[in-house]
């Protein structure tokens, strides 16, 4: 089968277009620009043709995608802003629920052959951590941040906006999508990791250009940008880039996957994990706060992964291995 990726070029998606290739699948993936693509096709040329990648300036158009979707199997959703810089919300709520609705529209309109479409939400539609240690599963949406967007406007802080992004976009493809599940062919998945971590194969040249959770992961464990402080009691729960892109391979494998949200993560952390592990793994790295505990942390948030153990059959990196691995990527790049 053939499988439509939106936002192909991102750091996430390279890997869910490498998962797809390499289970066999054939990819056409989407980017904003053609100077974008060039990347992509020299990455995957090895895969010859089947990988290809088309222009879609803009999500929120659906008629854009409508070539795109004509003889596809199925679609991976990834594309939405990603960043904490934002000023008014709409900068990241509109592309994040038209872009949503869009690929959905068009997949109604002119993808006759589409069963599945998977799309990347994120548990910052499900829960943030809050005053009390909490666990939570899929039963669980992140309204705080939609209220706090809608009180504060272009006062709520960016985690708010974009965070609110993600919880109304993944809620608009569940109301658009369960009041047609009747009448369209295809089925709905909705994955939600935590902050991903891992190495890159995306087009970056500097540190500086790697996405919002690598590049605050690299300041904290190489740059050691935190206190102590900071390294102990912050952290929240955590997935290995290649473990999400992998979850996106066994949703489009597995029809009992078909109507299902499901959290994929790995487990709690606190920084000081990271740079603990990075520290042995290079005594030259900064060992950060040496008088963390981990047995005695609190986590505040915890994130119940069984489902996706069970139905889609995920396994975890760990933090060792997803430290390991970041550093290995820094260093063949001279980052180290
Ligand atoms: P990247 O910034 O690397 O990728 C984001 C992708 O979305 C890029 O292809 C980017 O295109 C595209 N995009 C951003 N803004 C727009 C827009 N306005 N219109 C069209 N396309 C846009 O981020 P990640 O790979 O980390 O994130 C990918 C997805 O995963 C997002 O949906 C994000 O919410 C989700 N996610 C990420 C987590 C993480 O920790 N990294 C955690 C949980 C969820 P371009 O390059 O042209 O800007």
């Amino acid at each position: 089968g053939k499988i439509l990726v939106t936002g192909a070029n991102g750091y996430i998606a390279v890997w869910i277009v490498k998962s797809l290739l390499e289970a066999g699948f054939a990819v056409r993936g989407t980017v904003r620009s053609e100077s974008k693509a060039t990347y992509l096709r020299s990455y995957f040329k090895s895969f010859g043709d089947k990988f290809e990648v088309v222009v879609v300036s803009d999500i929120t158009k659906e008629d854009m995608f409508a070539e795109w979707v004509k003889d596809v199997d199925a679609i991976a959703h990834t594309a939405s802003p990603f960043h904490l810089n934002s000023v008014e919300p709409d900068e990241m709520i509109v592309p994040a629920v038209q872009g949503t609705l869009s690929v959905l529209k068009a997949a109604e309109a002119h993808g006759q052959n589409v069963k599945r479409i998977v799309v990347l939400s994120s548990t910052a539609a499900v829960q943030l951590p809050g005053e009390k240690p909490g666990v939570f599963d899929e039963s669980a949406w992140n309204e705080a941040s939609v209220a706090e967007v809608k009180e504060k406007g272009r006062d709520a802080s960016p985690s708010a906006k974009y965070c609110a992004s993600k919880t109304l976009a993944e809620r608009a493809a569940w109301d658009w999508w369960l009041e047609r599940k009747d009448k369209v062919p295809f089925d709905l998945t909705v994955l939600n990791p935590p902050f991903v971590f891992g190495p890159n194969i995306h087009d970056v040249k500097k540190p500086e250009e790697m996405g919002t959770s690598m590049l605050m992961w690299y300041n904290y464990v190489v740059k050691g940008a935190a206190s102590n402080e900071t390294l102990a009691n912050d952290g929240a729960t955590f997935v290995d880039v290649r473990d999400i892109a992998e979850a996106h391979t066994r949703a489009f494998k597995t029809p009992a996957a078909g109507g299902q949200r499901f959290i994929i993560c790995a487990g709690s952390y606190k920084y000081q994990e990271f740079v603990s592990a990075a520290h042995r793994w290079s005594n030259k790295l900064p060992a950060g706060n040496t008088s963390y505990d981990p047995s005695k942390a609190v986590y505040m948030i915890s994130h119940d992964n069984r489902k996706g153990v069970e139905t889609l059959g995920m396994k975890y990196h760990t933090i060792d291995e997803t430290t390991r691995d970041s550093l290995e990527d820094f260093k063949a790049r001279g980052w180290l």
